[in-house]
């Protein structure tokens, strides 16, 4: 961070700059030895995330180091995720708490979700929402991420597997980590372009369009907007409605050739009204301009017709068909 800082500010401010940045992120500074690390709960692309124990129940994700990277980058941009994700207060995203910010221990520390993730309940449990609780999700997932952005942070990284429901709440999660990634694990030389399971239906075309091989997944600068984040919002919209993914058994290459030329999957397996096909359409739009903001998104949202339907007082919102009475 000091040294991204102090070379960028041309006007010689840059030591108060890495001052100030510094006083503000020893705040959030969590000494590796304050944290208890429980079992892990999953391995990701980027890190191991644990269950923990600091003033409570947290989770810990801990950042893989590439061995082979400028330690100093890493950290820099490490710092610079910090900072970004010390600004985030809505209740639809995971509570930051914290990070661990000396190498070889860089982790991320947040609330601990105990729900499960939107991944978990359409593609493991395959359970099937009700229209009125696909609405809470996506309207609680449209909130959150119109924050991020009202706050200047773009996600990167939305999917199914990033959002969680805990109890009646919907939590968004990993925002903004996918800088740092870059610099982790995966910045490898290769000739192959690496794409991981589950990835390639949440990037928009402009993002597939730049895709190169020998560039990973994070390597190269993907032209990530908040119109991309749109995109992704589309996808988890079509997953809550179907089930499924987009272009669901197709080759990656084939939905790499087919999204970047704009062409779509069909809307014919969804049950549902012209409006809740519109949010879709919209959201899916090839050029980014004519994609709307979470905004206009949210406001589609409650134009969607609602059933009345009763709160059984002890599961405040049961979410799947096969959890109603
Ligand atoms: P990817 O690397 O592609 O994003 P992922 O989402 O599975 O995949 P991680 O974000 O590293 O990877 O998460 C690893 C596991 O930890 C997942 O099972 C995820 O559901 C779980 N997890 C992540 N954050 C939390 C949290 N705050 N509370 C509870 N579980 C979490």
């Amino acid at each position: 961070v000091d040294s991204v800082d102090s070379q960028d500010d041309p006007l010689g401010h840059s030591f108060k700059r890495v001052n100030s940045l510094s006083v503000t992120l020893k705040e959030w500074d969590i000494p590796y030895e304050q944290l208890q690390i429980g079992d892990p709960i999953g391995t990701g692309r980027f890190g191991t995330v644990y269950r923990g124990q600091w003033h409570g129940d947290v989770a810990i994700k801990m950042l893989h180091m590439d061995p082979d990277t400028d330690n100093q980058a890493q950290l820099s941009a490490f710092k610079l995720e910090v900072a970004m994700l010390r600004k985030t207060r809505h209740e639809n995203l995971v509570l930051f708490m914290g990070a661990c910010m000396k190498p070889p221990h860089l982790a991320i520390v947040t609330s601990l979700c105990k729900g499960h993730s939107l991944y978990t309940y359409i593609h493991v449990r395959k359970e099937k929402f009700l229209m009125n609780k696909i609405i809470i999700i996506a309207q609680q997932v449209a909130q959150g991420m119109g924050y991020l952005h009202a706050k200047g942070i773009i996600h990167k990284d939305l999917k199914t597997k990033n959002i969680f429901i805990d109890k009646d709440k919907v939590v968004i999660s990993d925002f903004g980590l996918f800088n740092v990634t870059k610099l982790c694990h995966f910045n490898r030389r290769t000739d192959e372009l690496q794409i991981p399971p589950g990835w390639l239906c949440y990037l928009s075309p402009e993002i597939i369009r730049s895709l190169q091989a020998g560039s990973t997944y994070g390597k190269s600068d993907l032209p990530f907007t908040e119109k991309s984040d749109v995109y992704a919002f589309g996808t988890v919209w079509y997953e809550l409605l179907t089930g499924e993914w987009p272009f669901k058994n197709f080759p990656p290459e084939c939905i790499i050739w087919k999204v970047g030329r704009g062409v779509k999957q069909s809307l014919g397996n969804i049950v549902g009204s012209r409006d809740v096909k519109d949010v879709l359409i919209m959201c899916w739009s090839f050029h980014n301009e004519d994609r709307p903001k979470f905004s206009q998104i949210l406001k589609a949202i409650y134009r969607l017709p609602k059933k009345p339907f009763q709160r059984s007082p002890s599961h405040p919102i049961s979410l799947s068909r096969s959890a109603d009475p």
